[in-house]
């Protein structure tokens, strides 16, 4: 009997590292990310102009042979990062600022290079209750009953698009384009998105015009809901902002749950920007309503400072997650079935997904919620000073007094019309962005265009709030003609 000739196997290729290159090259790039981060305030706040070139000159084929590790870092250290938003920098007050903690990224490291798989709770059993125990915290927070349950998910859209499919898939027959959802018109259009996903027509998403405190009317909603069952339509979900990105508006969230509670409705609350608020005092008063919610978006890469990627849905009855998302197959283990115990594929879309629990775990494990509660009691505190700041500044409109960390204001220049306004407020704001200390953004609302003053990363302090009044002062200034 011949010996049969085994295949050749190719060459291993040099992706196991030994353990002085996995060292070096976490040490290498340590001492970038330390340089990076230590100069983040003096870095400036935005450098992307000439990014259309930059673009184009990083094309390249795919490349078939390697570069020097060195060479990447530099590449990438040098001008890759450099050439962007300073979103990290505490002088970053534009969108929802978060800032990305550093312990995330270890924990990230940790997670990645450890791989393990947090799917579905056998093939980590430790990891999967570290991540459950997040959760749990997050619904301790709001204040949601027993049963409430969750999952982190990449961001608040994810989230949302979650809630909205729950919502669908537990008060809506399987025929749903009949249903409609409502929401103030200053709604995160994340809604309209998901719900673009989830298979409404974009008209069955009903965005009222909110009062003049940028609120969900409630009145208005009770009687458009009435004329929409009138019409044959099925009303089946109600979204409150708690704080919207716009101006950082709470809708009446007590007012809507009763609502919601009387018209057999879904209430879901997006909470995004403004949820872990709850951690405070002032924060827990301004959110009151939001332990009613079916459903709650939260996006800790916002409001506990973590690094994008990591938002969470949290659902009142944890198992219509499980209703409305779960599917077998073959060739997965059995559903366990002890109701502490869960998996995390069923609970969403995803199977795979990265181990985000822990980057949640470990600055939350280190610090303990006081830390948290006391960051954000300082951005509470900040955005009140620059809010009283800048009412009293001549010429500058505020709008209402933050309820949390975000205010809008702008300036009304005598004898402008509507359009000359804007437009002198889109100039101001790039005159004081062009300072390079502070970042702002701004939002067009029923009666113009105006400025946003968010402040919410963790690197934010009162220096850095001077700073921003400064620039925005000595924009001002230069707005008067010269003497
Ligand atoms: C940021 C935000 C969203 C969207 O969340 P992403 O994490 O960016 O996907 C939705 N709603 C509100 C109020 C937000 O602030």
């Amino acid at each position: 009997m011949s010996r049969r000739k085994l295949p050749k196997v190719a060459a291993p290729m040099p992706l196991e590292l030994p353990s002085r290159t996995m060292r070096a090259m976490v040490e290498l790039a340590m001492d970038r990310i330390v340089r990076h981060i230590e100069s983040l305030p003096t870095q400036p706040m935005h450098a992307v102009a000439g990014g259309k070139k930059l673009a184009r000159m990083l094309r390249e084929p795919l490349p078939e042979t390697g570069t020097p590790y060195e060479r990447l870092l530099r590449l990438l250290f040098g001008r890759v990062i450099p050439a962007s938003l300073n979103t990290a920098s505490p002088g970053y007050l534009a969108y929802v600022p978060g800032g990305g903690l550093f312990h995330s990224a270890v924990a990230d490291l940790i997670a990645d290079a450890t791989n393990r798989y947090v799917g579905m709770w056998q093939a980590a059993p430790g990891l999967v209750q570290l991540e459950k125990n997040v959760l749990d915290w997050f619904t301790a927070i709001l204040a949601l009953p027993e049963g409430s349950g969750g999952l982190l998910t990449t961001g608040g859209s994810m989230a949302t698009l979650i809630a909205l499919v729950t919502a669908r898939h537990e008060r809506l027959p399987p025929e749903f384009q009949r249903g409609v959802v409502y929401a103030s018109d200053d709604v995160h259009h994340a809604l309209t998105k998901s719900a673009r996903i989830a298979g409404f027509l974009t008209e069955r998403v009903r965005l009222l015009p909110s009062d003049e405190h940028h609120r969900l009317c409630t009145k208005e909603l009770v009687r458009v809901i009435a004329r929409d069952r009138a019409a044959g339509l099925l009303p089946f979900c109600v979204v409150g902002s708690a704080g919207t990105v716009n101006t950082g508006a709470v809708d009446d969230l007590v007012a809507l749950a009763e609502v919601a509670k009387q018209e057999g409705l879904w209430f879901h609350v997006d909470a995004a920007y403004g949820g872990f608020f709850a951690l405070t005092e002032r924060g827990r008063a301004s959110l009151r309503g939001i332990e009613l919610a079916d459903s709650v978006v939260l996006d800790p890469h916002k409001g506990l400072f973590l690094p994008y990627g990591t938002g969470c849905v949290l659902v009142r009855d944890r198992l219509a997650l499980e209703r409305a998302h779960a599917v077998r197959a073959p060739y997965l283990p059995a559903k366990q079935s002890d109701e502490d115990i869960v998996d995390f594929c069923d609970m969403g879309p995803e199977l795979s997904r990265d181990n985000r629990g822990l980057r949640v775990w470990l600055p939350i494990k280190m610090h303990g919620a006081a830390t948290f509660r006391a960051a954000l009691d300082e951005k509470l505190d900040l955005a009140r000073v620059a809010f009283a700041a800048l009412s009293e500044e001549p010429g500058v409109e505020v709008g209402d007094a933050p309820e949390l960390s975000l205010f809008v204001w702008r300036i009304r220049p005598a004898g402008l019309d509507a359009e000359a306004c804007d437009i002198a407020n889109r100039r101001l704001l790039s005159a004081i962005n062009q300072r390079q200390r502070v970042h702002m953004t701004g939002t067009t609302l029923r009666n113009g265009f105006f400025i946003r003053f968010c402040v919410l990363s963790f690197r934010t302090h009162r220096e850095h709030i001077e700073r921003a009044l400064e620039d925005i002062r000595a924009a001002l200034a230069e707005r008067e003609p010269p003497a």
